[in-house]
């Protein structure tokens, strides 16, 4: 069984994520907890949460093939004390929200040295920011996604993603999320069979199978190692449509939700019936 999604939009409430993604024919979704502009927005309501469960018991979507996704102001390894707490707040709340929403996961970009400070101090305020969150909730899991390494964002590597699951020291609550478009811009060309295959050997080795939690799958608009953080529709970028052909059908990826953030939303359906179809569902 695999997770197919995408990452729908939650207006009118976080209940109609599921009832949007089971109109896409998804197994499974993406979406905010809250809006991703801002800091702070109204605890979630004991209504909304029950309408969310019952719309996910519904459309048959299990809480595993869920991976919500953190706000966009959240900067974990932020160089700045004050502002560093109240990215540490904002982090625990939507950990909170994931919990409350009986979720599992909750997948969040690693941070930037904003260049102000050395990547070593960055990864340590990130790790210690992950183990605040992880402290203050109970189950849900800290998602770690890889970066495209634009600017001086950290953890566009295998070696980096390593490093900080280590320095987080709690790998029974600490997963990691490949975005295949990340990653081909930070220099691993998934379109060759054979670096695909090493990159997954080297993720085995370094911080183990067992811990991927998600994947975003979304095709490139830059070129392998350019560091551009653009997303194409799966088959119209550099990865093409064996790379996704070949994602879709790895048995390693079983249970592991696989989320579209591709820039056409009208060709979601289309992405996910592909999908489920290259894996054999249907
Ligand atoms: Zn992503
Ligand atoms: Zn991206």
């Amino acid at each position: 069984m695999k997770y197919f999604g995408a990452h729908v939009s939650i207006a009118g409430g976080v209940e109609n994520a599921p009832l949007r993604a089971a109109e896409l024919g998804a197994t499974g979704f993406a979406m905010f907890t809250k809006n991703q502009r801002q800091w702070a927005s109204a605890p979630l309501s004991t209504l909304s949460i029950a309408l969310f469960q019952e719309t996910m018991a519904k459309n048959h979507f299990v809480p595993e093939a869920a991976l919500p996704h953190d706000g966009y102001l959240i900067n974990l390894g932020q160089p700045d004390d004050a502002k560093l707490e109240l990215s540490r707040k904002a982090f625990c709340d939507e950990m909170r929200r994931a919990e409350q929403l009986g979720l599992r996961l909750l997948n969040f970009h690693p941070g930037t040295t904003l260049g102000q400070i050395p990547l070593n101090d960055c990864l340590d305020r990130i790790a210690e920011s992950v183990r605040i969150a992880l402290d203050s909730t109970e189950h849900v899991c800290a998602v770690i996604e890889n970066t495209a390494g634009a600017g001086s964002t950290v953890g566009s590597t295998l070696s980096e993603l390593s490093e900080l699951f280590t320095r987080i020291g709690r790998p029974e609550r600490t997963r990691i999320c490949i975005d295949t478009c990340h990653a081909f811009a930070a220099g691993y060309n998934f379109s060759n069979a054979a670096v695909y295959e090493d990159f997954w050997k080297e993720f085995d080795r370094g911080i183990g199978l067992a811990h991927l939690g998600g994947m975003h799958l979304n095709d490139a608009k830059g070129e392998c190692g350019k560091h551009l953080d653009r997303h194409d529709s799966l088959g119209k970028g550099a990865l093409g449509k064996d790379t996704f052909a070949r994602i879709a059908a790895d048995p390693r990826f079983d249970r592991i939700p696989m989320m579209l953030e591709t820039p056409d939303e009208t060709l979601w359906a289309e992405e996910i019936a592909f999908l489920r179809r290259e894996a054999g569902a249907i």
